[in-house]
C-alpha cells in the first residue's frame, strides 16, 4: 500500500512538471506500460493470501483509472502549450504582399468557338453535342457517303472496327439532333474531329470544328446566304465581304465553299504580295450547302416538306486567319506566352 501511494505522488508530480507530448507518453509508458510498476503489482497479486488478493486488486485498478486521468489532462495541457508556441513562431507578418494569383485565361481556340456561338445564338442557333468515337452510319452513311463511295478519301478516318471510328466531322450530331428531334432544327455542332493527317503547319490529326444546321420548311439558300455573311462580318468584322464557289460535299446540294474578304489586306490583295491570301484578295474559311435530300430522308424527314442548309467550317483555320498565326502546331503547344496573347483579360 505505501509503495502505490509513493508511486502516485511521484506520477503526479512528474505528470505536473511535464512540458512535451513525448514526455507525457514517456510517463505514460514507464508507469503504465506491461512492464510498468502498476503490471508488476498486478501480477504479484497472486502471490498474496487469496482474502487479501481483491482488495488489493480494487486499490490498484482504482489507481490505474486515476494515474491515467492525470496524463491524459497533462496531455491536453502540453498540446495546448505547444499550439501556442507553434502560432508565436510562426506568425504572419500581413503586412508582406501577398502572392500574385495567376488566373487561367481561355484558350484562343475556345475564344474562336465562343465568338461563333454567341454570333449565331442571336440567328436562335442552339449548341448540341454528340460522340466522339462514332458509328460508321452516323458518320458516313446517314450524311450519304455510300460505302465505298470516293467522297470517303477525302477524309482520312481512324477506324476502330470495320463499323466504328473516330468521327471526321462534326455532322453525325446533327444525324443525332434530327433522328431524336422534329423540325425545325436550329443547332451549332461544335467539337473536336479526328483525321489521319500528317502534322505541319497547317495540319494536326486532331482538329476542331463547328457545323450549323437550319431544317425548316422554308430555308432556302438565301437565307444560308444572309446567315453566313452575318457570322463571317461578326467573325472578322462589319467591313468583311464574302463569295460562294461551287463545290462539292456529298451531304449538301447545291454545295459552295465560302471565302472572306482577306482580314490582313481588306481583299485588295496587297498588289499581289499579301502572304496570306497570297495577293488573291480572298481567304477560304468555310464549306455550306443544302442538306442534300437523301441526308434529309435517312433521318426520317419529309423533303417535299423541309428544306434546310448546313455549314461547317475548322475552328484552327478561323484562329489563324484571325490573328496571323503562321503555325498551327503553336496552338498546342501550351506556351502561356502565345497563348496569353488572344485574351482580353489583363493581367495585374
Ligand atoms: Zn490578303
Amino acid at each position: 500500500m505505501e509503495d502505490l501511494k509513493r508511486l502516485e505522488r511521484s506520477l503526479l508530480s512528474r505528470a505536473r512538471r511535464a512540458k512535451t507530448t513525448q514526455d507525457v507518453a514517456d510517463l505514460r509508458a514507464e508507469f503504465l506500460g506491461k512492464k510498468g510498476p502498476l503490471g508488476q503489482a498486478l501480477r504479484g497479486l497472486g502471490e498474496l493470501p487469496p482474502e487479501e488478493r481483491p482488495k488489493l486488486g480494487e486499490r490498484v485498478n482504482a489507481l490505474k483509472a486515476k494515474l491515467e486521468a492525470a496524463l491524459d489532462e497533462a496531455k491536453t495541457r502540453v498540446e495546448q502549450a505547444e499550439r501556442t508556441l507553434q502560432l508565436a513562431q510562426g506568425a504572419q507578418d500581413v503586412t508582406l504582399p501577398s502572392r500574385r494569383v495567376v488566373p487561367g485565361l481561355p484558350h484562343p481556340l475556345r475564344l474562336v468557338e465562343r465568338s461563333i456561338i454567341d454570333a449565331m445564338a442571336g440567328l436562335g442557333f442552339t449548341v448540341a453535342e454528340g460522340p466522339l468515337v462514332e458509328h460508321d452510319w452516323y458518320n458516313f452513311e446517314a450524311l450519304n457517303f455510300p460505302p465505298d463511295h470516293p467522297a470517303r478519301d477525302a477524309q482520312d478516318t481512324f477506324f476502330i472496327d470495320d463499323k466504328v471510328l473516330l468521327r471526321t466531322h462534326t455532322s453525325n450530331v446533327q444525324i443525332r439532333t434530327m433522328l431524336k428531334t422534329k423540325p425545325p432544327v436550329r443547332i451549332l455542332a461544335p467539337g473536336m474531329v479526328f483525321r489521319h493527317d500528317e502534322i505541319d503547319a497547317t495540319h494536326t490529326p486532331c482538329f476542331h470544328q463547328v457545323e450549323g444546321l437550319w431544317v425548316d420548311e422554308k430555308v432556302t439558300f438565301a437565307d444560308l446566304k444572309g446567315v453566313l455573311h452575318r457570322l463571317a462580318a461578326s467573325l472578322f468584322g462589319p467591313e468583311t465581304r464574302v463569295r460562294f464557289r461551287p463545290s462539292f460535299f456529298p451531304f449538301t446540294e447545291p454545295s459552295a465553299e465560302m471565302d472572306v474578304s482577306c482580314v490582313i489586306c481588306g481583299g485588295t490583295g496587297g498588289e499581289g504580295k499579301c502572304r496570306v491570301c497570297k495577293g488573291t484578295g480572298w481567304l477560304e474559311i468555310l464549306g455550306a450547302g443544302m442538306v442534300d435530300p437523301a441526308v434529309l430522308e435517312a433521318v426520317g424527314y419529309d423533303p417535299d416538306r423541309v428544306q434546310g442548309f448546313a455549314f461547317g467550317m475548322g475552328v484552327e483555320r478561323i484562329a489563324m486567319l484571325r490573328w496571323g498565326i503562321e503555325d498551327i502546331r503553336l496552338v498546342y503547344e501550351n506556351d502561356v506566352r502565345f497563348l496569353e496573347q488572344f485574351s482580353a483579360r489583363v493581367r495585374t
